[in-house]
């Protein structure tokens, strides 16, 4: 897998944190579990990290040095392609041929270089986009800064190159289609999960007194990178509307993460606004936390708000109803598929206050029909693992190597693991028998890689 901007070990919650690092960590441990190992390459950002670390039992995490480990922005990425797909490229040559069966690349930047690796190692590549420039830049907060031109332009290449797309949702791949002109034959939708050992229904009490927070309070979290696109701005008006019809309102906002991507320009801007709008004793901030803490917010809150403006799919939706917290989201993208309007929470549409505020005022006001709630979003969540995204990601790589091995001269080579793990990897290169929509998929492949057009 690459991962070229951000690690799966970093903490998620702040700068460029968040869903896709859990979702890179979280596939790989699965995947591995089934025998298929994974090595992650990333870029280093500390010279305090080891070139090599394990991540889990068959997951490894390779920390590439491209570029100074500090102060390059995401921005500047494009600038360090070149050292960090050498390096990648470099630790590929130190082992036989065929190390790798196949290459996952995650995010437009890893991408590109994954492109260039799957020349090299004729090995299918598979994309997920995680995020869109077009998408992202069709729903902007006001005043936010829209992404560069340049990214939709490297998104497009990719997409037109990528062996295979993962989209999270069928909205997605729609939008993979319609916006980058993607051929939906090559597109896998595989929805995203949550750790649900992990994030399950706990005790309100016990979770409010580890976190300091007030029993008879209602608590209204927000979780997740502090910028413009997450909105928590959104939740703070809403709860500062509702304060202001109803003074003695036992209401309180948790607001649980850091600042990130255009967020850090102004890092202070929540809390400023908190003031302004005279909620700050209202308002409790807490920095990112560890998945075992985090679990513990989730279960001190009434409500989780997603008031973003775009989410590919939002995987703090998923999470806080696994713990049995309902969920308060805006109407956008994945979250149509994450919150089941009226039953494990409400979508809202748009970002007006008085809506997010009558919305919040209705389920507050309620406590029955929270509590109704509560147990559906346990089961709404029980839909989304990780044990079953790795499930769709192995059908969508054997997919690419059955399309692959069927146009490639020699093809993807069935081999035997004799890693730590021992087993065979028929998992990924059993995929040799095509069936109908293989064989047409493999001849558009061909038709594609010949320049052949029809
Ligand atoms: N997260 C975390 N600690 C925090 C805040 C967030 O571990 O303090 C994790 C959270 O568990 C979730 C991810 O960050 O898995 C955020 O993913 P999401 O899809 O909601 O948003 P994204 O960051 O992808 O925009």
């Amino acid at each position: 897998m690459l991962s070229v901007h951000t690690s799966p070990l970093a903490q998620p919650g702040m700068g460029d944190a968040g869903g896709m690092n859990v979702y890179v960590l979280q596939t790989a441990l699965q995947l591995a579990r089934r025998g298929t190992e994974v090595e992650i390459f990333t870029r280093a950002t500390s010279s305090n990290v080891p070139p090599v670390q394990e991540a889990g039992p068959g997951v490894l995490v390779r920390n590439v040095v491209a570029g100074p480990f500090e102060g390059l922005d995401k921005h500047d990425l494009p600038t360090q392609l070149c050292p960090f797909t050498a390096e990648v490229l470099r630790q590929e040559a130190r082992h036989q041929p065929g190390h790798y069966d196949l290459v996952h690349s995650h995010y437009w930047l890893s991408g590109q270089v994954g492109w260039l690796a799957r020349d090299r190692w004729r090995v299918p590549l598979v994309f997920t986009a995680h995020t869109l420039a077009a998408v992202k830049n069709a729903a902007l907060a006001e005043g936010d800064c829209p992404e560069p031109a340049t990214r939709e332009i490297g998104e497009k290449q990719v997409i037109a190159e990528a062996d295979r797309m993962v989209a999270n949702t069928a909205e997605e791949a729609r939008q993979l289609v319609e916006l980058y002109g993607a051929d939906a034959e090559r597109i896998d939708v595989v929805p995203p999960g949550a750790d649900l050992a992990r994030y399950r229904p706990g005790d309100k009490a016990a979770a409010r007194v580890e976190l300091g927070l007030a029993a008879g309070e209602q608590i209204v979290a927000f979780v997740g990178r502090i910028q413009p696109l997450k909105a928590p701005d959104v939740l703070v008006r809403a709860a500062a509307e509702l304060l202001r019809t109803d003074p003695a309102r036992n209401l309180r906002v948790l607001i649980v993460g850091g600042p990130s991507g255009t967020g850090l320009e102004r890092p202070d801007a929540l809390i400023e606004l908190a003031a302004e709008l005279g909620i700050t004793d209202r308002v409790t901030f807490l920095p990112p936390q560890p998945p075992d803490r985090l679990v513990q917010v989730y279960r001190a809150a009434d409500l989780v708000a997603v008031p973003s403006y775009n989410e590919s799919f939002g995987l703090v939706a998923i999470e806080a109803q696994a713990t049995g917290t309902p969920v308060l989201a805006a109407d956008v993208g994945g979250l149509g598929t994450a919150v089941r309007h009226g039953e494990t929470g409400l979508l809202v549409a748009g970002h007006r206050t008085p809506d997010w505020a009558a919305a919040l005022g209705t389920l507050l006001d309620e406590p029955r029909r929270l509590r109704a709630m509560r147990d559906r979003a346990v089961e709404h969540a029980a839909n989304f693992s990780w044990e079953h995204t790795a499930d769709g990601l192995l059908a969508s790589y054997a997919a690419a190597l059955s399309d692959f091995g069927a146009v490639e001269p020699g093809g993807v080579q069935p081999t035997v693991l004799d890693g730590p793990l021992g087993t065979e990897r028929t998992n990924l290169s059993g995929a040799a028998l095509l069936g109908e929509g293989g064989q047409a998929r493999s001849r558009a492949l061909w038709r594609r890689r010949m320049g052949v057009h029809r």
